[in-house]
C-alpha cells in the first residue's frame, strides 16, 4: 500500500511495453505448465499442433482455441469432480468456489493458497482505485460463501485496514441500519439490490444526507455504467457508484473503475484480456465490441488459457486521466452474447432497455423483457414491463412515450406493459431480466 493515489504504483503505472514484457513471462510460464501438468490442455495443444514454445508473442495466443463454458462443464462430467485441467497438487488447494449454476450445471473452480493472496491483493488494489482507505466502514453486500466477490471484496478490506460488516446479500432493513450505525462509507453489493435498498431508504424516510455512505462499487451485473442508473443509484444513496466485474471461472473482482468514472480498468498483471469478434474468431479493434476472453497469467490452482467469458465489451489500452496504464472496458459490460435478442430483425440487448427505462422519472427501476410467442401469426412478441410510480401522470400517454424512446434505442418497437410499483420481484442478487416464454 502506497498510501498515496495508487495502491501499487509500479504496477498500476508501468508503461505498456513493460507490462506486455510482464505479461508474456507469466504467460509462458503458464502455458508450460498446463501444457505438462493438465492432460485436458496436453489434448487441447495437440490436436492444433501447438506447443507453447511456439506462442512467442502476445498476439500469436489466438492460435490456441477459446475454452467455452460448456467444454469445462463436460470436462467435469467425464472427469469429476474437477476435470482434469486442475494444476496445482492438492496440498495447495485453498477454497471451492462453483459458478452460480444460473446457467446450467455449476463448473467448480479451486483457489490455491497463493491464488488467495493475489485475489486479496488485486482486490485491495481495485478497491482502492475508487478510493477505498483505511478506516473506511465496509458493508459487504456481496454474497458471502460459495460466490467469489463476497470472499475477495473481505479479504480486501481486511488488507486496506477497514472496518467490515460482513452483511452480505440479504436483510434489506438491517443494510439500512447499519448504513445509520455504525455508518458505513463504503458499501458493496450488485446494482440492481443497491436501487433496492435505496427505494427502501426513501421508503423509511430517510436522506441520503442522513448516513454516512460516500461511495459504493457494484457488480455482479452490469448497468452501473448506464447514465441513468448510475445516477439513481448516486442521487439514491448519495454516493459516488463505481462499476465492478469478475466471473467465477477467471476470479472476483478483477476489474473496477477509478475515480475517473471512466471505465473497468483490468488488473492486467495478472490477467491477459482479448476481445474478439464473435463471427470471425479474430481480435476486435481498439473500441470495438466483442467477447471477453481472458488467461490466467498468475493462477495456479485452475488456469483457464482463453477462457471465453461470452460477456460483450470493449477494450482501450489508451492511458487514463488517473495515470493508469493497464487496459480499461469503457461503458463496462455491455451484455452477454448469448443475452442478445433478436425481434423482428432488430438485434438488441437488456443493458440498452435499462437506459431508455431508467431515464424515465415516471417508472420505477424495475424491469423485465417477456418473450412470448403469438401462435396464431406464429411471430415472436417481445414486451417490456415497467412499473409507473403512483400518481405520474397518464398511463396510455406514457406507454406511447416510453414505445417512442425504445425504438429510438433498438430500432424496433417492443409491446409495453405498465404495472404498479412492486409489481416485479425485488432482488438482493443478480436481477432476472429476461423472461423467456416462447414456445420452442
Ligand atoms: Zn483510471
Amino acid at each position: 500500500m502506497e498510501g498515496g493515489k495508487y495502491f501499487d504504483l509500479k504496477i498500476e503505472t508501468m508503461d505498456r511495453p513493460a507490462l506486455e514484457k510482464l505479461q508474456m513471462e507469466r504467460l509462458q510460464w503458464q502455458l508450460k505448465r498446463c501444457y505438462e501438468e493438465s492432460p485436458f490442455y496436453q489434448e487441447r495443444f495437440k490436436k492444433t499442433g501447438i506447443k507453447p514454445e511456439n506462442i512467442r508473442s502476445l498476439d500469436e495466443i489466438v492460435h490456441i482455441p477459446p475454452v467455452t463454458k460448456q467444454e469445462l462443464r463436460e470436462e467435469q462430467l467425464a472427469h469429476p469432480p474437477f476435470g482434469r485441467y486442475t494444476v496445482a497438487p492438492r496440498k495447495d488447494w485453498a477454497e471451492l468456489h462453483p459458478s452460480t449454476g444460473t446457467t446450467g450445471v455449476p463448473v467448480n473452480t479451486i483457489w490455491s493458497h497463493r491464488d488467495v493472496k493475489n485475489i486479496g491483493s488485486w482486490t485491495a488494489r481495485t478497491m482502492w482505485n475508487f478510493g477505498t482507505r483505511p478506516g473506511d466502514i465496509v458493508q459487504n453486500a456481496f454474497s458471502y460463501g460459495l460466490w467469489i466477490a463476497g470472499m475477495s471484496t473481505h479479504y480486501a478490506a481486511q488488507e486496506l485496514k477497514c472496518f467490515v460488516v460482513p452483511i452480505g446479500a440479504t436483510m434489506t432493513e438491517r443494510q439500512i441500519d447499519y448504513l445509520l450505525n455504525p455508518g458505513s462509507t463504503v458499501l458493496l453489493c450488485t446494482p440492481s439490490y443497491a436501487l433496492h435498498i435505496a427505494e427502501r431508504l426513501a421508503q423509511r424516510g430517510i436522506s441520503p444526507k442522513d448516513i454516512p455512505l460516500r461511495r459504493g462499487c457494484f457488480g455482479g451485473e452490469g448497468g452501473t455504467e448506464v447514465p441513468a442508473t448510475r445516477e439513481k443509484i448516486e442521487k439514491g444513496l448519495g454516493i459516488d457508484a463505481f462499476d465492478y466485474y469478475g466471473l467465477t471461472e477467471i476470479g472476483p473482482t478483477v476489474s473496477s473503475e477509478c475515480e475517473e468514472k471512466a471505465g473497468l480498468h483490468w488488473v492486467e498483471d495478472h490477467i491477459l484480456i482479448e476481445v474478439i469478434d464473435p463471427d470471425t474468431g479474430e481480435r476486435s479493434k481498439p473500441g470495438e465490441v466483442g467477447v471477453l476472453v481472458m488467461t490466467h497469467l498468475t493462477k495456479e490452482a485452475i488456469p483457464m488459457i482463453r477462457y471465453w467469458t461470452n460477456d460483450l465489451a470493449s477494450l482501450t489500452t489508451e492511458k487514463c486521466a488517473c495515470g493508469r496504464t493497464h487496459a480499461r472496458s469503457i461503458g463496462g459490460i455491455l451484455g452477454r452474447a448469448d443475452d442478445m435478442i433478436i425481434y423482428k430483425g432488430a438485434k438488441f440487448y437488456p443493458v440498452q432497455v435499462e437506459k431508455v427505462v431508467r431515464s424515465y422519472r415516471e417508472l420505477s427501476d424495475e424491469f423485465r423483457i417477456e418473450l412470448t410467442t403469438d401462435e396464431k401469426r406464429r411471430t415472436d412478441i417481445c414486451t417490456v414491463v415497467v412499473e409507473q410510480m403512483a400518481e405520474r401522470g397518464d398511463a396510455e400517454i406514457l406507454a406511447s412515450r416510453l414505445k417512442k424512446g425504445l425504438k429510438e434505442e433498438l430500432l424496433v418497437t417492443p409491446e409495453v406493459s405498465i404495472k404498479p410499483v412492486g409489481s416485479l420481484e425485488r432482488t438482493t442478487f443478480k436481477a432476472k431480466r429476461i423472461v423467456d416464454n416462447r414456445k420452442k
